[in-house]
Formats: structure tokens, C-alpha cells, sequence
């Protein structure tokens, strides 16, 4: 239920709309009320300044007409405070320095003691001043002093006590207060069409984007996004398409790699075909023809056999981070082994094999992958080798790579086909390829190895004299840092 009701919340266009018109909303009460509170402190501030005004001018006539001598006959005095006590809506008190009152306009406290704190003060030459925002009044205590004398002492004969009225200050900003509600209504139906233009207008681009994405998803990899808006979204729109261009060059790779694959699985099977429906069609052919034909077909199914297992191998190694099992590794006897395990085929092919080490190597690599990389290297070396031929392995190192060449003494590789060597399925000779037992994977493997591994490959080689490959692999292995 909950979670129905949260459910539009999830809208990014819904939470922006909303956000917009909460915070008109905030915005406005804070600017009404801060509004009508400094509009009411103004008001209230000029009452109050022009009552302190009129208190002083008061003080000074109060002791000028001797009004403490005989308080009830000063009746020109006595009308003046009726008359601005009147004009404030409010209230004014004598009280002499004996505390009595002998002055009240509402004639309620007159000949009584009138005894407070801030009484007593005023006669200590305090002022004093009380608001009271319930009663809506402020009073006012005012010390009343006599000229002062030539040693410039003044006596104090008095307070003045004047209450009034600022109930005016409140009704005038309660209307302003009103008067700006009334404004936020027609603001908040005009902030409703910014809120919805501006929501639609954030969230547009990624509504385009999400459509063409669908559209990519059904396969069109060769689709470009264009959405031209705020500078982040077009950031975002390059790096999709960054990533649309590389996943439209992997689809292609791919279909290529799926038809090669698929040729190559087929040629040997085309062969054994030939191969028995010959046999078929002989039913008397002799044992010898039998046996060579025979022969053939095994040597197809090997080669069939040999196309899967360099295939398995392939998609082991790229599978994304195909499990690396990293170990401190002798690169020496590595490479004494191998060239032991190989010696054999080299010598029935009569090729020398030369073994050269500069200095001890131990490293951080995969022993089972590089041997295999390294062993695709020599092999070719001996395979696509000449009579009497050599090759060479030799292993050096800095203090930061470990660098194994192999060179041999043979057919060499043509400078237009060095750049595509290391192709899958590529094969410079195919008929020779065919003979030697060549796939066309053994350097794309060994290629994904040494780059799996952080290294460089390179080839250097001349038609007819030899081919030397260099591989270069960082003697620690760094692990490539995935997205965070
Ligand atoms: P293959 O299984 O055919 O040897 P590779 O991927 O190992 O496949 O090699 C691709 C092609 O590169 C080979 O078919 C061969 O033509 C050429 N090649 C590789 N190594 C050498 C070499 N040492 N000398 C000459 N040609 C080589």
C-alpha cells in the first residue's frame, strides 16, 4: 500500500515538480512573515519614538508649571495629557517621589501609592519600558528632573508612566499580511506551469535517451544517440556512444569470429567426407588404398580435434578476467622445461634449439598461460622453420620486466601479412598451414596471454631469413583496476 502510494515519488520529473512547488511554498511564508514582522516594528518603532518624544517635551513642562505643587488646579496641563493620552489611545500617570499618583487620566489609581519595579527605577533616573503583545499596549516610565542647578545636579520630582496603544501597528500588518496571500495564490497556479515546464524539461533528455537505448537493445548496435541539453547529459550521450561504437565493433568481431570458426570446423569434416564416400563408392579397393585413406581421416579428425582444444582455449582466456592464478615463478626453469619438452619435435625436424639466459628471473605470472603462450612461439619457430635450421630462446630482464626472444633461422613472415598475424584463423600460408597442423589461434592466444599479463608482443622477421618475436612482461603483476 505503502509502496503504492511512494510509487510517483520515484519519478525523477514528479520529485523536481514537487520540489519546485515546496519550495515556492517555503519561500513565500518565509517572505509573508518576515513582511508583516519587519513592517510591525516599524510602525510600532515610530509610536514609540514619537510617545519618547512627547514624554521629554511633557517632562520639561510638567517642571516649568511647578505641576508638583498643585497637580489639580494646573488644568491647562491636566487637558494637555487628556488630550495626548487621546490622541495614543492609551493612558498617562503621574506619580510623584513619594510614589503616590497624583495624576491618572482614567482618574482609576489618583491620590493611591503607586509602588513597582519599574517606578522605583525610574525615580533611580531609570527609564523604563514594558510591551505587552497579548493587550496589544507598550508603557513607558520616564523619570521627570528639575533643571539642574549651577553644580549641575538635578532633582528627581517624578515618573510619567504613558501606556498606548499599538494595536494600530498590528491591524496594518495583519492587512499586508493578507494582501500578500492573496498574491500567493495566482503565484502558486503560475509556479504549477514553471514547476511542470521545468520537471519535463530536466527529464526529456533521458526519456529520449532511454528510447533510443531500447531501440540499441533490440540490436542496432550502429545507433548513434544525439541529445543536445545541459552539458552533463551530453557528456553522458558521448560516453554511450563511446560505448555503442566499441559494442557495435565487438558485434562485428564476433560474427566474424562465429563464420571463421565455423569454416574451420568444417573443412576437416569436408574432408573425411571425400574421404569415405571414396572408400564407399570402392568396395573392392585394395587393403593399402584403404589404409592411407584411413589414415587421412585420422589426420583430419587430429586437426578437428586440435581446432577445438586451441578454441576452448580461447574462450577460457577471454572470458573477462579469466582467472588469472598469479605465483612467484622460476622464468628459467620455465623455460628449460619447455625447451626440453619441444627438443624432440625440433630434432625430428632437424632444427637446433638454443637455450640463452642472462640472469636469474623470478616472477609473478601464470605458469600454466605463459607456458602455453610461450610454447605457441617456439613451436612456430620450429614449424615454420628450414632444414639445418635453428632457433633461439633467450630470457634478460631490468628490474621491472622480464623479457623472453625467440628467433629462428626460417621462412620469415611478408611485411603485409605482420600486422595480421596475431588475427585469429590468420594463416600466412594456408596450404603449408595445413601441413604443419597450424589452427591460425596459436598467436592470438599467446597474444591474450602476454596482455593478460600486462606485456608487449612484438614481431620483427624477413621473408627468408627468420622471425623473432620479443615479449616484455612486468616482473610484478598488476591487477587492472575494475569500475568502482
Ligand atoms: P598456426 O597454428 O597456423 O601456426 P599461429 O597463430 O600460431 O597459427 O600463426 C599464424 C601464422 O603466422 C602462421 O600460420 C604462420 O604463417 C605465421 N607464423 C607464425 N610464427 C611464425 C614463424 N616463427 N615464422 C614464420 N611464420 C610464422
Amino acid at each position: 500500500m505503502i509502496k503504492k502510494i511512494l510509487k510517483p515519488f520515484k519519478s525523477m520529473s514528479v520529485i523536481t515538480f514537487v520540489t519546485d512547488i515546496f519550495c515556492f511554498c517555503v519561500a513565500s511564508v518565509i517572505i509573508i512573515l518576515a513582511g508583516v514582522a519587519i513592517n510591525r516594528s516599524d510602525i510600532i518603532d515610530n509610536t514609540r519614538d514619537s510617545a519618547a518624544g512627547y514624554l521629554d517635551e511633557l517632562s520639561d513642562k510638567l517642571v516649568l508649571n511647578a505641576y508638583f505643587v498643585n497637580s489639580s488646579e494646573n488644568t491647562a496641563m491636566n487637558s494637555e495629557m487628556y488630550l495626548m493620552a487621546d490622541k495614543f489611545d492609551g493612558r498617562i500617570l503621574v506619580i510623584n517621589s513619594d510614589l503616590k499618583c497624583i495624576f491618572d487620566t482614567y482618574n482609576v489609581e489618583t491620590d493611591k501609592t503607586f509602588v513597582s519595579s519599574d517606578v522605583i527605577n525610574a525615580l533611580k533616573d531609570i527609564s523604563g519600558e514594558k510591551r505587552d503583545d497579548d493587550l496589544e499596549i507598550i508603557e513607558l516610565y520616564h523619570p521627570i528632573k528639575s533643571t539642574p542647578s549651577i553644580s549641575g545636579d538635578s532633582e528627581l520630582k517624578g515618573v510619567i508612566i504613558f501606556s498606548f496603544s499599538i494595536a494600530d501597528a498590528f491591524s496594518v500588518s495583519d492587512r499586508l499580511g493578507k494582501s500578500l496571500h492573496l498574491l500567493v495564490f495566482p503565484c502558486i497556479i503560475l509556479m504549477f506551469f514553471i514547476g511542470s515546464f521545468h520537471a519535463r524539461y530536466v527529464t526529456s533528455p533521458i526519456k529520449t535517451m532511454t528510447k533510443s537505448l531500447n531501440h540499441v537493445s533490440e540490436g542496432y548496435f550502429d545507433d548513434k544517440l544525439e541529445i543536445r541539453s545541459f552539458k552533463e547529459y551530453e557528456d553522458m550521450t558521448d560516453a554511450v556512444n563511446n560505448m555503442l561504437s566499441k559494442l557495435n565493433s565487438m558485434e562485428n568481431s564476433r560474427q566474424e569470429f562465429v563464420s571463421n570458426v565455423s569454416h574451420e570446423l568444417k573443412t576437416p569434416l569436408t574432408s573425411i567426407k571425400i574421404l569415405a564416400d571414396s572408400l564407399v563408392q570402392q568396395p573392392e579397393a585394395p587393403l593399402e588404398v584403404y589404409q592411407e585413406f584411413l589414415g587421412d581421416i585420422n589426420a583430419e579428425i587430429d586437426r578437428e580435434n586440435r581446432i577445438i582444444t586451441d578454441l576452448l582455449e580461447l574462450v577460457k582466456l577471454d572470458r573477462k578476467n579469466g582467472e588469472m592464478h598469479i605465483a612467484m615463478v622460476s622464468i628459467n626453469e620455465l623455460l628449460e622445461i619447455l625447451m626440453k619438452r619441444i627438443k624432440p619435435i625440433a630434432q625430428s625436424h632437424n632444427v637446433d634449439m638454443i637455450y640463452e639466459s642472462h640472469r636469474k628471473v623470478d616472477a609473478e605470472v601464470d605458469e600454466v598461460k605463459l607456458t602455453l603462450a610461450i610454447s605457441n612461439l617456439v613451436e612456430n619457430a620450429v614449424k615454420y622453420n628450414k632444414e639445418g635450421g635453428w632457433v633461439k630462446v633467450t630470457l634478460d630482464s631490468d628490474h621491472r620486466y622480464f623479457v623472453v626472444t625467440v628467433s629462428d633461422s626460417g621462412i620469415g613472415i611478408p611485411e603485409e601479412s605482420l600486422d595480421m598475424i596475431f588475427d585469429r584463423f590468420y594463416r600466412v600460408d594456408k596450404m603449408r598451414a595445413r601441413k604443419t597442423g597450424g589452427t591460425g589461434l596459436g598467436l592470438s592466444i599467446t597474444k591474450s596471454v602476454v596482455l593478460m599479463h600486462n606485456g608487449q608482443l612484438k614481431v620483427e622477421s624477413k621473408e627468408g631469413e627468420g622471425t623473432t618475436f620479443i615479449c616484455k612482461i612486468p616482473m610484478s603483476f598488476i591487477e587492472k583496476p575494475g569500475i568502482e
